[in-house]
């Protein structure tokens, strides 16, 4: 097959769809791929790195949505894009097209088939292809907590690790899911204390295996929430109801209780948020206060990292992409998890909660 990668073009996208780690994997199955000149600039990887992996550069976008027969890619196309896209080839990348009509549109129109990375699932009920992106942005929310958290930051003043004679700072993560799971590593790694609250009995208990007595489990309440909100320097919001808006745990009303210049990381923002006074910003300006309490709310931490996010995210699409690009459509016939990827097929919405979302047939 002909697959082919272009230059992410969303402004501030540095990832890029395919890394030359990858290339090499597409080309030892037989297949040719064509990368847009430049497309790894984000993330340190030259034209060369991938002429060395075996991929032809192309000059522009425009060939390679011509020729290719599958395009891969990270964020879900945009106008310029979705109307080169055509009848017969694939695109596999991120789509999330439910809050978004005029993509769907767009595709639809194109008779394109597209595969969207945050449906595919697997054996354990998971988003095996979603997951990673949580991954850095768990992990990522403790460093950008942390930094906010310094004075010359608008924060405490408090060194989340503490030092031998002070105590370490307190650092409350709601939602011990992925993001959850992976901002308690940090923060515990720094030497913070840190209490994780959900309102699954079963997930507590695995998180409470996991960390073996280093990180304290709490149900949630309102009132659980309310102490452990109150008591922390840092709070993570990290809940998520899958295909629903994140419930406002954390009222404005509550914020008052909290320490003067503690921090808010709100991870779930791209799901509105947990926090009442959750608004979006960006890496330009990620923070604001109310009153008195810092808030992050950026809504695509994974950009601030692409190097890292980049490499997590081939990790988890290769064997997917290889397996599309091995056997075409036949491979989303042969495997029910990569057909719950399959969102739109030759002008008709093949993914009931999108279908359902937007007012469409199926
Ligand atoms: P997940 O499904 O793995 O975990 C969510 C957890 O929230 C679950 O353990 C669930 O039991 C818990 N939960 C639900 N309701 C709760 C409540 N009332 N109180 C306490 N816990 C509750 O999800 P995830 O992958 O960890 O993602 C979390 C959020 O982070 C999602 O909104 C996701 O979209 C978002 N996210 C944001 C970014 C970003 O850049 N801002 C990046 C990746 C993920």
């Amino acid at each position: 097959m002909l697959v082919g990668c272009p230059k992410e073009i969303k402004n501030h996208e540095y990832r890029v769809g395919l890394t030359p780690g990858a290339v090499r994997e597409y080309v030892a199955h037989g297949h040719k791929v064509l990368i847009e000149t430049g497309a790894g600039g984000g993330i340190g990887a030259d034209d060369g790195a991938y002429i060395a992996a075996g991929a032809e550069i192309v000059g522009s976008a425009k060939d390679i949505f011509a020729r290719a027969d599958m395009v891969v890619k990270v964020k879900e196309p945009q106008p310029s894009e979705w109307t080169q896209l055509r009848e017969g080839q694939i695109l596999y990348t991120y789509l999330h097209l439910a809050p978004d009509p005029e993509q769907t549109k767009g595709l639809l129109e194109s008779g394109v088939t597209a595969v969207a990375y945050e449906t595919v699932t697997d054996d354990r009920g998971g988003l095996p292809l979603l997951a990673p992106m949580s991954e850095v942005a768990g992990r990522l929310a403790i460093q950008a907590g942390a930094t906010a958290l310094q004075k010359a930051h608008g924060g405490r003043g408090v060194l989340l690790g503490g030092v031998p004679g002070v105590l370490p700072g307190k650092v409350t993560v709601i939602g011990g899911g992925v993001v959850g799971l992976h901002s308690a590593r940090m923060a515990a790694g720094l030497g913070a204390e840190v209490t994780i609250i959900d309102r699954s009995l079963p997930r507590l208990r695995q998180l409470d295996d996991i960390f073996a007595g280093r990180v304290r489990t709490l149900y949630s309440t309102i009132d659980s929430l309310e102490q452990a909100v109150f008591a922390a320097d840092l709070v993570i919001g990290a809940v998520l109801i899958p295909g629903a808006a994140a419930p406002k745990l954390v009222t404005r009303e509550m914020l008052s209780g909290m320490k003067k210049g503690a921090v808010i990381v709100d991870v779930a923002i791209d799901q509105g948020g947990c926090f009442e006074t959750s608004h979006a910003t960006t890496h330009s300006h990620p923070t604001y206060e109310v009153d008195g309490v810092v808030h992050y709310c950026v809504a695509n931490m994974p950009g601030a990292v692409p190097v890292t996010s980049t490499e997590a995210l081939n990790n988890a699409t290769l064997m997917h992409g290889l397996a599309l690009a091995d056997r075409g459509l036949r491979a989303l016939a042969e495997d029910r998890h990569l057909r719950n990827g399959l969102n739109v097929h030759r002008g008709r919405i093949t993914n009931r909660p999108v279908a359902e979302a937007l007012g469409y047939e199926m």
